[in-house]
C-alpha cells in the first residue's frame, strides 16, 4: 500500500529534506583530495545532529555511518573509512538521511574531486538530468513508470546504462516504503500518482554494463566491469500542481 501523507506531515518532511540537503552541501563543499570518506561522514554526522535531527542511516540494518560513501566503480552503499582517501580524478557518490520527529529525508549526489575526465563529467550531468527527468514526472494522474521510463531514457539516450538491482522508493516514516520505483521500464504503467504521495528517485546509472555485485563487506555494491557509477537522489511530493522536492534548504 502506498501510504499518502498529509500537508501537515508533508512539512516535517520539508524539514527532514531541509537538514539533509544541508548536510549534503556541507560534505561537497569538503570534498577535495587528500580528505577521507570517514572525515566526510563526521562532517555529515554533525551537520545533522547540529540541528537536533538524527542520522537515517546510521544503525539501519546495521549498517555503521552516516553516509554511504561510494567512489568511482562503487555504485552505493559505500562504508565510509579512514583509509578511502580522496584522490584527482575521482567521483564520489554520497548518500545521506536525516530523521526528524520520525520522519525521513533521503539524497544522494555524485561530486567530482579535483579535475574528472570528460567522460566522468558526462556521467554526472546525464545522471542528474536523469533525476531532473523523473522529478518532472511526479505529478497527479501520471504513471509510476512514467518516472521509470523518463530516467532511463535520458540514460540510455547518452549511451550508459541503467541499473537494475537497486531502485528508488516510497519514503515517509520509514526509509522504505512502497511503491518500489525502478529507473527503467515501461511509460504509461503502474499505479497513478496522487497527491500526498512521497517518493525518494534516484537513478544509478553505469558508464559500462549494468551489471554489478556485492563486495564481501555485506554493502559495497560495485559495477563488474569496473567503470564510474553516478548516483543522485532527492525526495519528492507530489503536490496538486507538481512535483516538491523536500531535500532542498
Ligand atoms: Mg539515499
Ligand atoms: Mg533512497
Amino acid at each position: 500500500m502506498i501510504i499518502k501523507k498529509s500537508s501537515a506531515e508533508i512539512e516535517v518532511m520539508k524539514e527532514a529534506g531541509r537538514i539533509t540537503a544541508r548536510a549534503l552541501r556541507l560534505v561537497g563543499e569538503a570534498v577535495r583530495v587528500g580528505i577521507s570518506t570517514q572525515q566526510l561522514d563526521e562532517i555529515a554526522e554533525e551537520a545533522i545532529r547540529s540541528c537536533g535531527a538524527v542520522p537515517a542511516f546510521k544503525g539501519y540494518h546495521g549498517f555503521p555511518a552516516t553516509i554511504c560513501a561510494s567512489l568511482n566503480g562503487e555504485v552505493v552503499h559505500g562504508i565510509p573509512s579512514v583509509k578511502r582517501v580522496l584522490s584527482d580524478g575521482d567521483i564520489l557518490s554520497v548518500d545521506v538521511g536525516a530523521v526528524v520527529d520520525g520522519y525521513f529525508g533521503d539524497s544522494a549526489m555524485t561530486f567530482p574531486v579535483g579535475s574528472i575526465s570528460d567522460e566522468a563529467t558526462r556521467l554526472l550531468d546525464v545522471t542528474r538530468r536523469s533525476l531532473e527527468a523523473g522529478i518532472a514526472k511526479a505529478r497527479p494522474g501520471m504513471r509510476l513508470y512514467d518516472i521509470s521510463n523518463a530516467v532511463q531514457m535520458v540514460a540510455e539516450a547518452a549511451g550508459f546504462s541503467v541499473v537494475r538491482e537497486y531502485v528508488g522508493h516510497g519514503i515517509g516514516r520509514s526509509m522504505h516504503e512502497e511503491p518500489q520505483i525502478p529507473n527503467f521500464g515501461p511509460a504509461g504503467k503502474g499505479p497513478t500518482l496522487q497527491e500526498g504521495m512521497v517518493l525518494a528517485i534516484e537513478p544509478m546509472i553505469n558508464a559500462g554494463s549494468a551489471a554489478v555485485r556485492s563486495l564481501d563487506d555485506g554493502w559495497t555494491v560495485v559495477t563488474v566491469d569496473g567503470a564510474y557509477s553516478a548516483h543522485f537522489e532527492h525526495t519528492v511530493a507530489i503536490g496538486s500542481s507538481g512535483p516538491i522536492v523536500l531535500t532542498q534548504e
